[in-house]
């Protein structure tokens, strides 16, 4: 059958059943008078579009509903927390974690695998991975719950719009395309880096405001940023945007391996960090925080030079894009008492906007940012385009599966 153009009557159909869906995520169960009094269309309108979304299965009447499902007109909506939900992944150096969200936001499934996955090889880790995602998508189907979509979270570089890794220099692979080991899933597949993803749980979970502008910055073993600008991120023409570990610190520093000298990275990745405190290389940010507080001098010390490394690469970035908040994610986030007051001096006799540098906090989300991030990605999904075929058949009431 030939693709077809929807007509505008469609399109705003559409958008206002999407309309539907986010004034219930982002404000709860409402009467119809209250949608349409949030989003500003008639409640008579609000009536037909909640009908078309209860009988796809995305809505529930709350309270006394009546046999013949026809809803009363005091009746709260909710979101359904049966049917469709999202399915989050991530592959980190020292292991997989899977998380599942219903479209409430409310966490249904959550499981850690731990693997030593530096310089690994990309067919067992994704075997390992799409096992984990079945067993998970059968637990899920035991509480009434279909994923819409499965969102994965690396640590690497990924093809803008695709769901191939192409540099990933911490898992040691070659450029891989996830959807060949992951097709069996039969849901539509997203693949991102973990810093886009943890800049979307601290733009929807953190509290932040939805046209929100602010760098996130987060650690694994490398650095990432991630960037969002008038609440959407910035991706840049290959969606390489946000190598902020990449970012020259000193022009003639230790030689890196993307092929520069003197990145951030040489100065604040986990590994230059823990090498700069005389640590043993993998014995963790954590430990390092705790000899810090517990006054080490070397610690300290290492922790200082990170933080101005830092501030030294957010001007750049700062003087730039003009955010309203730097946010620490990932390990730095556990370092914050430590890495702030040197990155802060440093933005602070950098940035030469009047009013001074950006605030700079530490996430909300912690580091389990990138995989809430991916799950509610396919969340948001759903409430954008209701109707897209995949989520239609997630969202379809047990015994009315769509084919
Ligand atoms: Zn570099």
């Amino acid at each position: 059958m030939a693709a077809t153009v929807p007509t505008p009557q469609q399109q705003i159909r559409r958008r206002n059943l999407s309309r539907v869906l986010h004034a219930l995520s982002d404000g709860g169960p409402a009467s119809r008078a209250a949608i349409a009094a949030r989003i500003g269309l008639t409640r008579a309108a609000v009536s037909t579009l909640a009908e078309e979304l209860l009988r796809a299965g995305l809505l529930v009447e709350l309270g006394p509903g009546r046999p013949d499902g026809v809803g009363r007109p005091g009746t709260a909506l909710a979101l359904d927390e049966a049917g469709a939900c999202g399915l989050g992944a991530e592959i980190g150096v020292d292991g997989l974690a899977v998380r599942a969200v219903d479209l409430r936001g409310r966490t249904r499934a959550h499981t850690t695998l731990p693997g030593a996955h530096r310089a690994s090889a990309p067919d067992a880790v994704l075997t390992r991975l799409a096992r984990l995602l079945e067993e998970t998508t059968g637990r899920l189907a035991a509480q009434g719950l279909r994923p819409a979509g499965v969102a994965v979270a690396v640590p690497g570089m990924v093809a803008r719009g695709s769901t191939v890794v192409v540099r990933a220099p911490n898992l040691g692979w070659p450029v891989t395309d996830l959807a060949e080991h992951l097709g069996r899933l039969r849901a539509p597949l997203a693949v991102d880096n973990e810093a886009n993803y943890g800049a979307l749980a601290e733009l929807r979970l953190g509290g932040r405001p939805p046209g929100d502008d602010f760098v996130h910055v987060s650690a694994q073993t490398g650095i990432g940023a991630a960037v969002v600008l008038d609440g959407a991120l910035l991706r840049g023409a290959r969606g390489f945007a946000g190598e902020l570990g990449h970012v020259p610190v000193h022009p003639e520093g230790p030689p890196c391996a993307c092929g520069g000298r003197g990145c951030l990275e040489q100065y604040a990745g986990e590994e230059a960090l823990l090498r700069a405190a005389g640590s043993a290389p993998g014995s963790g940010t954590g430990r390092l925080a705790a000899r810090a507080a517990a006054g080490d001098t070397a610690a300290r010390a290492a922790l200082a030079a990170a933080g101005a490394a830092l501030g030294i690469a957010l001007a750049g970035a700062v003087n730039l894009l003009d955010p309203r908040t730097v946010v620490l994610g990932g390990a730095l986030a556990g370092l914050g008492p430590w890495l702030l007051p040197p990155l802060e001096r440093e933005l602070a006799a950098r940035t030469a906007a009047p009013g001074g540098p950006p605030e700079v906090v530490v996430s909300a989300a912690g580091p389990g940012g990138p995989l809430l991030g991916a799950a509610h990605s396919v969340v948001r999904a759903v409430l954008d385009d209701p109707l897209a075929p995949a989520h239609l058949r997630a969202a379809a009431p047990a015994g009315r599966v769509r084919p």
